[in-house]
């Protein structure tokens, strides 16, 4: 989501201004993500303190049995957006008085899955022979 932060950067140091976000968001190499919570603007010198407070919600593969479901992530994180302009695509910046949030939420939503994602810790998996899901055949 892009958010409009002309204002605030028209405002003293330490102003803020906070945001609803309700929006999808793309997540690299997984289905979107619903993105829910709120982000806390703070205007800083040289930049903005993003403070951000969600919930994403997406669907998942297992890795083990494959089968599809719903994950939700509780996630806090802090983001700075640069007001100086910058070729870096690394570095967050706010261009056109504008600050978008996609990026960083796309990021943390990356690197807070785990590596092994299973639909649940005792996720049996398929039969190495048949490929049944054992989740639903072993008693
Ligand atoms: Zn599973």
């Amino acid at each position: 989501m892009k958010v409009d932060v002309s204002k605030l950067i028209s405002k003293e140091v330490s102003a803020t201004s906070e945001h609803g976000l309700d929006e999808e968001v793309a997540i690299p190499d997984r289905n979107s993500a619903q993105i829910q919570g709120k982000v806390l603007l703070t205007r800083l010198d040289q930049s903005i303190l993003a403070k951000f407070d969600i919930t994403a919600s997406l669907n998942l593969n297992c890795d083990k049995c494959l089968e599809s479901f719903r994950e939700q992530l509780p996630l806090s994180f802090d983001r700075e957006y640069s007001l100086v302009p910058s070729d870096d695509p690394e570095v967050l910046a706010v261009g056109d008085g504008e600050l978008d949030t996609d990026l960083a939420i796309a990021q943390e939503v990356s690197i807070s899955l785990p590596l092994q994602v299973v639909c649940k810790p005792d996720c049996k998996g398929l039969d190495p022979t048949t490929g049944e899901n054992l989740n639903l055949t072993e008693a």
